[in-house]
């Protein structure tokens, strides 16, 4: 059994859809996960906002532009019947977003998944009219999260195994979308088909993940601020789990781990270029030395400062305890002896937040700040990794350093307004040929 999960631009149009019958044509049993169409999810998010802002005339326009796309794309893979199913198939769910967009408050979990759905269900059909039989799975059939939204690892594979009849060889279903306890239609966050991907495939206990995308696997920096990125052939779990958790766009934050658990090799391949080596995630290859910077963007700095923290315990426990009151996750922490900084993402409750630690000190907030994150195995015992890290930022204003926590990344907390400069002043000090560390 292998899992493999194809991204927005993987699936962006007739003729990618149609390239991805050779891809998906193997020996193993396989279990396909689509993404909605590049720019699909976008939109939906934007016909929500414009709906819930009562600007329905916008929102009947991009949900238009949905429309269009699909059925643009359906034009050129169908014909006669086919194409009279696959119009259906578009027509009643962009009935079903126009629908709820008209109601007073619309359903924004729902109108999100439209984009894997229609994908998916094309996609499965086209494959019917060229006769390579498959079976269309319901994401949200199993892919199940628990009270906390998180993912529920023991139902999603008591739920999935029973699907995975013997008559099929050949399984199509949606990254994303999830479903609550109580059967509501929810999603895994932005980019969360890699995550769904490596769900199912630790569910099934596959034998690896490949993870098609729009680049030849995981480069040694962000691509799109960087030039002269390089792909790297290999990484170790905790690599790819710390560059994902700490930006890289190229994987979802969590995707790695249940693959880690399980020791599900993953593959990153380009669909544009299926020959290339692209990047082999797991175990067996654990080399010194840096592989990649990424950097994090919408990180909130805290600082707390009280004289009450000198010498006395259960302080740090007080200042977590506020973030576990609100259910926000700490990123990146350092103490001094008089003060504790730490980050979040999720400024949902930070106004709470900061208004509960004000009653253990001076809180001061830095908004608009990035996380760049230098990882490669056991770099903090390396003293050349570590000088040519800090010689990188010699120019840079830092908030934050975080070295240690784990021996795999050095990390620095500094201005948004910073991020592009301090990536490509690590790409010279780092990967360039002649100082390679
Ligand atoms: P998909 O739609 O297939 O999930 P994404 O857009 O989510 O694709 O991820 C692929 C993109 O991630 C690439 O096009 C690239 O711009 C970006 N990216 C950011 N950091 C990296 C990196 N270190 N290596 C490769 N790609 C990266
Ligand atoms: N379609 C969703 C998004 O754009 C999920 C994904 O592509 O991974 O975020
Ligand atoms: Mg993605």
């Amino acid at each position: 059994m292998v899992v493999l999960k194809f991204g927005g631009t993987s699936v962006g149009s007739a003729e990618r859809l149609k390239s991805l019958t050779a891809l998906v044509s193997r020996e193993d049993k396989v279990v396909v996960v689509l993404s909605a169409m590049s720019g699909v999810t976008n939109l939906l998010e934007l016909i929500v906002e414009k709906a819930n802002s009562f600007n329905l005339e916008k929102a009947n326009l991009h949900l238009q532009e949905v429309e269009d796309k699909f059925l643009d794309t359906i034009k050129d893979l169908f014909s006669g019947s086919f194409l009279e199913k696959a119009a259906e198939i578009v027509g009643s769910r962009i009935a079903l977003i126009e629908k709820d967009i008209s109601s007073s408050k619309c359903d924004q979990k729902l109108i999100l998944a439209q984009g894997e759905l229609i994908t998916t269900e094309i996609f499965s059909l086209y494959l019917n009219s060229i006769d390579v039989e498959n079976h269309l799975l319901m994401a949200t059939d199993f892919m199940i999260l628990d009270e906390n939204k998180e993912p529920d690892e023991l139902k999603i594979q008591e739920c999935i195994k029973p699907l995975m009849s013997n008559d099929f060889k050949l399984f199509i279903t949606q990254g994303f979308i999830a479903s609550t306890i109580s059967g509501e239609i929810d999603n895994l966050k932005r980019g969360g088909s890699d995550y769904s991907a490596s769900l199912i495939a630790a569910a099934l206990d596959a034998k690896a993940i490949e993870i098609w995308t729009d680049i030849d696997g995981f480069h040694n920096n962000d691509p799109r601020f960087v030039d002269d990125t390089k792909p790297l052939e290999y990484l170790s779990f905790d690599e790819a789990a710390e560059l994902a958790y700490f930006g890289a766009k190229i994987l979802h934050p969590a995707s790695v781990i249940p693959a880690r658990n399980k020791s599900i090799k993953v593959w990153l391949k380009n669909t544009m270029e299926p020959e290339a080596h692209g990047t082999l995630v797991s175990d067996n290859y654990v080399s010194p030395g840096i592989k990649a910077v990424a950097a994090k963007d919408g990180i909130t700095t805290i600082r707390i400062q009280s004289g009450r923290m000198l010498q006395a315990h259960g302080f740090l426990k007080k200042v977590f305890e506020v973030f576990d009151k609100y259910k926000t996750p700490i990123d990146v922490i350092t103490t001094s002896e008089v003060a504790v900084s730490l980050t979040i993402d999720d400024k949902k409750y930070l106004h709470d937040i900061v208004e509960d630690l004000m009653t253990f000190g001076r809180v001061k907030v830095i908004n608009n700040c990035s996380i760049v994150s230098v990882v490669g195995n056991h770099i903090t015992s390396s003293p050349r990794a570590i000088t040519k890290t800090y010689e990188a930022f010699e120019t840079v204003p830092i908030h934050m350093i975080s070295f240690g926590g784990s021996s795999n990344n050095i990390t620095f907390v500094i201005d948004t307004e910073n991020k592009i400069r301090s990536l490509r002043l690590l790409n010279n000090k780092i990967f360039q040929e002649s100082n390679y560390v």
